[in-house]
This record gives structure tokens, sequence and C-alpha cells, in this order.
């Protein structure tokens, strides 16, 4: 069995998050907490993890993974020579106290990126902020802009000048940036998540996004540098900053024995799918 990354679903105590209509973790339910189980199973699953050829590790929660970092930010030290991402909202970040001393301290925990989701015009300048500050501490940040009609809902950023959200982001110090397709498994298409999707031109947004990103990065000259199949992701370099294109996000039932994620959950068990307990591993 070969697996791409180890994706921690850290633990969130009894935060709640409600920042997102279209969240992902609300559709696919929570898993019962179990913080002493997590612990006991760190070092299998460090094991695990290399046995299977993990090459990254993703930090993320089934709520914002920033409200509960003094559960998870010791537990986690086993991972810390894994190249390791956090995945974050920008709407964690709004508060304006809120900026270095958070940075420093994902930098002494092992993190290398930071991948700040944002929505909208307010987002993508938050996550401008931020990336100034990163850059001082050595941290990259990754920009990833969910897709619906809210981030087209400014008179500067207009349904498809996708190119003026990249120059927004690349004047910034973000140095990657991904369009993210907001969807859901068919099994949670009764949620008002899904519905919340479908209300807001998710599916068609998504492919002028991809339309226009194409013309944008031949006109920029720029070059495909990597293409990761496995993930359905490809890389193009403009310069200053990378965009990487994703047109999923839930793992879908792999064809053979590799699997793209590892899932180490909060309930001290491991998976390889989100939204089935049948995939349990150990
Ligand atoms: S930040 Fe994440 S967990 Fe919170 S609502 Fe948004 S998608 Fe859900």
């Amino acid at each position: 069995m070969k697996a791409n990354n180890l994706s921690i679903c850290v633990p969130h105590g009894k935060q709640e998050c409600r920042l997102c209509p279209y969240c992902v973790s609300r559709m696919t339910g929570m898993y019962c907490e179990n913080i002493d189980l997590m612990r006991q199973n760190m070092p299998k699953v460090a094991t695990l993890a290399r046995a299977t050829g993990v090459t990254s590790v993703m930090i993320t929660g089934k709520t914002e993974p920033m409200d509960s970092i003094e559960l998870w930010g010791e537990l986690i030290h086993v991972f810390s020579d894994f190249p390791m991402e956090i995945q974050t909202n920008s709407r964690w970040w709004h508060n304006g106290s809120h900026g270095m001393e958070e940075l420093r301290l994902l930098k002494k925990i092992g993190v290398n990126i930071v991948a700040m989701s944002a929505d909208d015009r307010s987002g993508i300048d938050t996550v401008c902020r931020i990336s100034a500050i990163a850059e001082k501490t050595g941290l990259v940040v990754r920009a990833t802009l969910n897709v619906s009609d809210r981030l087209f809902s400014t008179p500067l950023v207009r349904t498809g000048d996708v190119g003026e959200i990249i120059e927004l982001l690349s004047s910034g110090f973000v140095r990657q940036c991904t369009f993210r397709k907001l969807s859901y498994p068919s099994s949670a298409a009764d949620t008002p998540e899904a519905e919340w999707i479908q209300n807001h031109n998710c599916e068609s947004l998504f492919g002028q996004v991809m339309a226009a990103q194409k013309d944008y990065i031949e006109k920029q000259g720029g070059r495909l540098v990597r293409r990761l199949p496995d993930l359905g992701v490809s890389i193009s370099d403009i310069g200053r900053m990378s965009i990487a294109t994703s047109d999923y996000c839930i793992q879908e039932a792999p064809a053979d024995d590799n699997i793209r994620s590892l899932i180490f959950a909060n309930d001290g068990h491991v998976y390889t799918s989100w939204d089935s307990s049948g995939t349990l591993l150990i």
C-alpha cells in the first residue's frame, strides 16, 4: 500500500466552527473525539506514514485548527520532520492582533506552509497581510480560493477577472495560489451546505475560473512545472508565484492499492476516506 500524504484531523475540544456555509466538515459529520487514543497511536501512525511513502503531512480539522492549537501543537511533534502544511481559514486572522505570534508558534511546531482559504475580497486582503508577516519567519503562504459568487462580489473583482485576483495575491508575498472547487459527496446531497453550493453557482463559476486562469497563465508566459496525476493537480509557474489547479477535494475510491490520503482522525483511528468509517486501517 502506498499513500501520498497524511492528513491529521487535529482535536478541537469543545470548539465549534461556523465560518463557512459550504463546510465540508459539517457535511461529512464529526468523529467522536479521543485525544488519549490519538496520543497512544501517534508513533504507529508515524511508522505507517513512513512505510507507505507519505511525503507530506497536512494539519486540518473538523473545525478551524487554529482555534485549538494548544490541544495539538505538542501532540504532533513526531511528524515535525515531514514537510508540513496547515489548512486554515483567513477569517480566523481577521482580528488585527493575530499575526507574528501565531506564525512563530506554527514555525516552532514544524509547519512549512500555511494554506489560507478565502472566499471574498476581505479574505484575500487578509491573506496578503498575513503572508507579508509570514515571509519574515520563513513560512510560505498558499492562498486557497474557494470559488463561489462571493469571490466575485466586489466591483474590483468581476467574474472572469481571475488575473486581477492573482495579481492582488502576488503583489503581496503569497507564493502559491489554488482555486478550489466547492463540492459535496453524494452522501451529503440533502444537507444545507450542499444546497448552498448548488445555489451559489459553484460548479459553473469554477469552469469559468479554470478557463480564465488558463488564458491568464498563457498571457503571462507561465509554464507548467509539475503535474501530480494522483492528486488531480497541475502546477504552473508565473514568476513570483505558482498556481495549482485541482478539481476535487474529497477522496474517491482508488482503483488500486494507492491511497491519496491517510487520515489520522481525532477519534484516534486511521482511515483512507473522510466520509466512510468502513475505510478504517487501525
Ligand atoms: S473554517 Fe473549515 S471547519 Fe470552519 S466552517 Fe469553514 S470549512 Fe468548516
